[in-house]
């Protein structure tokens, strides 16, 4: 795809949603891309700013090859403002590091190196380096490694059609059902992140959903019950939900942690919306993975480590019904 079109005397940049019109010489909302000479130049291609082996579960993903390791990237960056970002320190950076060009072909011999089955792209948000993103993620088809998206879901539409075929799974953060809120405190659309979600189904890209529950600001029974009745009915039962705490960060210093009685409550929200695999994060959880028609416990966990696989050609071993994921390609 071309990643910007000529508007006037400026250049739209088609990476996110925020479809920012750029002047010569002007960067965008995200602080990494920037109309350079008739073109929007990606500043962050080749210039990772952390490299780390995970598990997958950190990303998290619990239905996408459990128990593999993912090699994980991200740039500095993001298209939003967060106030409770944990990952500020690298996505509200505004310096850009340019000393050492990693070369996409680099980042797959690295995540062969370390016997990876998949490159996540995480950390910050992976769209607004999606030029990056995309030619790794080829090469890494090409050896046989598979690739992540760990996001904020304000893809531009043009972007999601990219991925597909190239990005095998993604996680998307659906961080309130306000649009005000959205608009005003993260900065960012909550329509088009809705739109992106059944998008990102739409065209086969396996799909977990993560809501970070923040006191006060997303935690009322009304949005927890819209959250979880939009993923059932628009994503499906079996779309894995990951409620995970809050604990104060960057801008957002005097809320308290999210209790575990208030993730409680939105997993029962959850369950009572129908949905069936929900998993509560940052409390030191083993959140196992059962059969959704029989109940059997069909993937032990503790921390991010699994502790059994019990699925059989990703199937319950007891009633032979498929696990909603991807399990059988390691
Ligand atoms: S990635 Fe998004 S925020 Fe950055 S320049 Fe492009 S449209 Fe703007």
């Amino acid at each position: 795809m071309h990643y910007y079109k000529p508007e006037g005397s400026r250049l739209v940049c088609l990476l996110c949603a925020h479809y920012c019109h750029l002047k010569e010489g002007q960067t965008g909302i995200c602080g990494v891309n920037q109309n350079v000479d008739g073109g929007i130049k990606n500043l962050v291609y080749g210039y990772p700013i952390a490299l780390h082996v995970d598990p997958v579960e950190k990303k998290p993903l619990y239905h996408f090859l459990p128990g593999s390791r993912a090699f994980s990237l991200g740039t500095i960056g993001c298209n939003f403002k967060c106030p409770f970002c944990q990952n500020w320190s690298i996505s509200q950076e505004k310096t850009l590091h340019v000393k050492e060009f990693v070369a996409p072909e680099q980042i797959v011999e690295m995540a062969l190196k370390y016997e990876c089955a998949s490159i996540a792209y995480t950390y910050n948000e992976p769209t607004i380096f999606y030029p990056y993103a995309h030619e790794i993620a080829i090469l890494a088809h090409e050896k046989g490694i598979k690739n992540i998206f760990v996001t904020n879901g304000f893809e531009s539409s043009e972007v999601i059609d990219d991925m597909t075929g190239v990005i095998d799974a993604a996680n998307v953060d659906l961080k309130s059902f306000n649009p005000n809120y959205y608009k005003k405190e993260l900065g960012g659309g909550l329509e088009a992140i809705l739109e992106n979600l059944k998008h990102f189904k739409r065209n086969g890209i396996w799909l977990e959903v993560t809501t970070l529950i923040v006191p006060t600001k997303n935690d009322s029974d009304e949005e927890l019950k819209a959250i979880a009745s939009f993923i059932a009915k628009e994503l499906g039962c079996e779309t894995p939900w990951h409620i995970s705490a809050f604990h104060p960060d960057y801008h957002e210093q005097s809320l308290p942690n999210t209790s575990l009685q208030t993730l409680q409550r939105a997993q029962a929200i959850g369950h009572e919306a129908g949905l069936a695999h929900i998993y509560i994060g940052n409390v030191g959880l083993e959140n196992p993975t059962r059969c959704f028609t029989c109940n059997t416990i069909l993937i032990e966990r503790k921390g991010y480590e699994i502790s059994e696989n019990r699925l059989v050609e990703g199937c319950c071993p007891h009633c032979h019904k498929p696990l909603a994921g991807v399990f059988d390609e390691i």
